[in-house]
C-alpha cells in the first residue's frame, strides 16, 4: 500500500511531547501570562465605564494591556494548536484528552478578559485614543468595531443574565434538534432487503451511484423526518424566537443585520452579490440539466444532485501532487511555489489516513510564519484539491505573519480568500492537461461543490428569512416550514430539478438553523470572493501580486468592502460579483461540451 508512505507531521520541533518538560514550561508560562493580564486587567479598571472619556493615562494603559493581550494569544495560540494537533491526529489519546480538557481554564479566562476589554474599549473616547496613540492607529479596526460591539450590549446585568438562560434557551433546543437527528433510525428498503439505518447513513447513500438505492434513501429519509417534525418545529421556532427577542433588545435591527455585522460586510454589499447569485441560476440550471443528460435522466430529482457523473479515471500518488502543486503555484509566483516546497521539506502537513485520526481536513496557524495541515489522502484529484485549499490557507498565515493577534482577527467572509484562489490555480491546471474524462470528472466534482454554495445556499437565506419575518408575529408549524423550504428551492434551483422531488424537510436536516443565524452566506461570499480576484489576476497579473499579499495580511484591519476598494474592486455593485460568476458559467460551457458528446 503506497498509504504506508505518507508523511506525518512534525510537532516535535514546536514542543517535544504532552508530557515533555517543555510542554509543562509553556503551560506555565500560558498561566502566568494569563495571571499578569488579569492582575493588569484589575488594575486599570478594564471593565465598561460609567461615562465616556479618555484622559491621557488612558493611553499609556490602552498601549500597556493591547501588548500583554497580543502577547498572552500569541503564547496559548501556540499551546492550544500543538494540543490539538497532537488529539486530532489520534483521538483515543489519554494524555491528549486530559490535555485537551486542561485547555479549557486557559481558555475561557482569556474570553472572559476580551469581552472585558471590549466593554471598557466601548466607553472609552476611540477617536481622542486614535489620534493620540500609533498601536491604537494600528489596530484602528478593532477598536471602532468593539465601539459598535459594546453600544450593542443591554445592560452587564442583562447581559449575564441572558448567557445563563441561553444554557436552558437556544443551546437546549440546539441540543435536542442534534439529540433527535443523531439517535433517528430510519426503516428503508435497499436492494430488495428491508433496513434500518442511522439517519446520517441514510443521507450519505445520496452519493450512491445506483438511482434506486438514492430514491429509496430519499424516500425513506423524508417519511422518517416526517415522525419528528413536530419537536424540531418547536427548536426552530424557539431559536428563531429568542433571536429575534435578543437583536431587539440590543438594538440591531434585525437578526440580519447583527449577521453581517460579524461577517465586517453592508446590506450593500450582500444585496449586491445575492442579485449576481440570482442572476447566475439559468446557468446553474444548464448545469443541471446536462447532468441529468449524462445520467440518461430526463430531469434530475432532488436525490440525484451528488449522483457522480463518469468515474474518476486517474490516480493521484502523493509525490505527483506535491510536484504538480509546487509546479503549478510556481506558474502564479516563485513565493508560492516556494511556500509549498517549504511546508513539504519541513513537514507540515499530516497526510496519512489513520485509525484514530479526525476525518476531513484542516489548517492553523502554529506559531510566527509557520503552520500545520491535517488531511486524510486518497490518491484522487479531490484530495490534490484539498491539498491546494490548505496550503492556501497556510500562504494567508504566512501574510498575516507580520500581524499581532488582535490585527489578525479575520472573519469568515474573508477566511477563504487564498484558499480558493490556491485550489482554482490547480483546477485549471488540472483541466489543461487532463483527459476528457478527466476533465468531466473535475467539472462535475467543482460545479456540484458550487451549485451548493450559491444555489443551495440562496435557498437557505431566503428560507431563512422568510422564517424570521413570520416568526416576528408567531410561531411556525412544521407544515408551514416545509412549504416555505419547498418555495426557496423553487426560487432557486427552479425547473432545473423535478419541482415533484423536493426536500421540504431540509430544514430538519441542516443544523445550521439551530446555532447561529445566517451561517450559509458566509461561504458564498468566501467562494465567490477568491474567484473574483482569481479573474482580475488572469485579465490583469501585472502588479497583481503585491496586492494580494497586501490584501490577505490586511483581512484583520478593515471591513471587506474597504479593502477590496484598496484593490479598486467595488463590492457593493453586482458588476465585481459577476466576474466571479463568469468564471463558474466558463466551467458550464465546457461541461456542456463534454456531456454532449
Ligand atoms: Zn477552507
Amino acid at each position: 500500500m503506497p498509504t504506508a508512505t505518507l508523511p506525518r507531521w512534525n510537532m516535535d520541533v514546536i514542543i517535544p511531547g504532552l508530557q515533555s518538560p517543555e510542554f509543562e514550561q509553556s503551560f506555565k508560562q500560558v498561566s502566568t501570562g494569563l495571571d499578569e493580564l488579569e492582575a493588569l486587567f484589575d488594575q486599570i479598571g478594564v471593565d465598561k465605564r460609567i461615562e465616556t472619556a479618555t484622559e491621557s493615562k488612558d493611553v499609556a494603559d490602552f498601549e500597556k494591556v493591547v501588548a500583554k493581550y497580543n502577547a498572552v494569544t500569541e503564547d496559548l495560540r501556540t499551546l492550544n494548536a500543538y494540543v490539538s494537533a497532537i488529539l486530532t491526529t489520534d483521538t483515543r489519546d489519554e494524555v491528549a484528552l486530559a490535555r485537551d480538557s486542561e485547555m479549557d481554564q486557559p481558555l475561557t479566562r482569556l474570553r472572559k478578559l476580551g469581552k472585558r476589554l471590549t466593554a471598557w474599549l466601548g466607553s472609552l473616547d476611540v477617536e481622542m485614543l486614535l489620534a493620540q496613540s500609533d498601536v491604537a492607529k494600528a489596530h484602528a479596526y478593532a477598536l471602532r468595531k468593539a465601539v459598535v460591539g459594546a453600544q450593542r450590549l443591554m445592560s452587564p446585568a442583562e447581559e449575564s443574565l441572558a448567557s445563563d438562560m441561553e444554557v436552558t434557551g437556544g443551546s437546549a433546543w440546539g441540543k435536542l434538534h442534534s439529540n433527535v437527528t443523531s439517535q433517528l433510525i430510519v426503516a428503508l428498503e435497499l436492494d430488495g432487503e428491508a433496513q434500518t439505518l442511522p439517519m446520517s447513513s441514510v443521507r450519505a447513500l445520496a452519493y450512491d451511484p445506483d438511482r434506486d438505492r438514492r430514491r429509496s434513501a430519499y424516500e425513506a429519509e423524508l417519511m422518517a423526518w416526517k415522525t419528528v417534525e413536530v419537536p424540531l418545529a418547536a427548536a426552530m421556532n424557539s431559536i428563531k424566537g429568542e433571536t429575534i427577542t435578543l437583536a431587539k433588545r440590543r438594538g440591531w435591527g434585525s437578526p440580519l443585520e447583527a449577521a453581517l455585522f460579524g461577517a465586517n460586510i453592508d446590506g450593500e454589499t450582500l444585496e449586491a452579490m445575492m442579485t449576481a447569485a440570482r442572476e447566475s441560476f439559468p446557468d446553474f440550471r444548464r448545469y443541471l440539466r446536462a447532468k441529468a443528460k449524462a445520467l440518461g435522466l430526463g430531469r434530475l430529482s432532488w436525490y440525484d444532485i451528488f449522483a457522480p457523473v463518469g468515474e474518476d479515471p486517474k490516480e493521484w500518488p502523493y509525490d505527483e501532487a506535491t510536484g504538480f502543486v509546487v509546479d503549478q503555484f510556481r506558474t502564479y509566483s516563485d513565493k508560492l511555489g516556494d511556500f509549498a516546497r517549504r511546508s513539504f521539506h519541513e513537514d507540515w502537513i499530516d497526510v496519512e489516513p489513520r485509525a484514530g485520526k479526525v476525518d476531513g481536513a484542516y489548517c492553523m496557524g502554529v506559531r510566527r510564519d509557520e503552520s500545520r495541515i491535517l488531511m486524510n489522502y486518497k490518491p484522487s484529484f479531490g484530495a490534490v484539491s484539498t491539498l491546494a485549499h490548505e496550503l492556501g490557507h497556510a500562504y494567508h498565515n504566512l501574510c498575516l505573519s507580520q500581524r499581532t493577534a488582535m490585527q489578525r482577527a479575520t472573519p469568515m467572509t474573508l477566511a477563504e480568500t487564498a484558499s480558493i484562489f490556491c485550489e482554482t490555480i490547480i483546477r485549471e491546471a488540472a483541466l489543461q492537461s487532463g483527459t476528457e474524462q478527466e476533465q468531466l470528472a473535475i467539472l462535475e466534482a467543482s460545479l456540484q461543490g458550487s451549485c451548493q454554495v450559491v444555489v443551495d445556499i440562496t435557498s437557505r437565506f431566503l428560507f431563512e428569512q422568510s422564517v424570521f419575518d413570520l416568526r416576528a408575529k408567531r410561531e411556525l408549524s412544521a407544515k408551514e416550514l416545509g412549504e416555505r423550504m419547498r418555495q426557496a428551492q423553487l426560487d432557486t434551483y427552479g425547473d432545473g430539478l423535478d419541482p415533484e422531488a423536493l426536500h421540504p424537510y431540509m430544514w430538519a436536516a441542516k443544523p445550521h438553523y439551530y446555532g447561529r443565524s445566517f451561517y450559509n452566506f458566509p461561504y458564498m461570499f468566501g467562494l465567490l470572493f477568491g474567484l473574483g480576484l482569481y479573474a482580475i489576476y488572469e485579465k490583469e497579473p501585472h502588479g497583481f501580486h503585491e496586492r494580494y499579499d497586501d490584501l490577505l495580511s490586511s483581512t484583520g484591519l478593515d471591513d471587506a468592502a474597504t479593502l477590496a476598494q484598496r484593490f479598486g474592486i467595488d463590492i457593493r455593485t453586482p458588476d465585481f460579483w459577476r466576474g466571479s460568476l463568469d468564471q463558474i458559467r466558463g466551467d458550464v460551457d465546457r461541461f456542456e461540451r463534454l456531456t454532449s458528446v
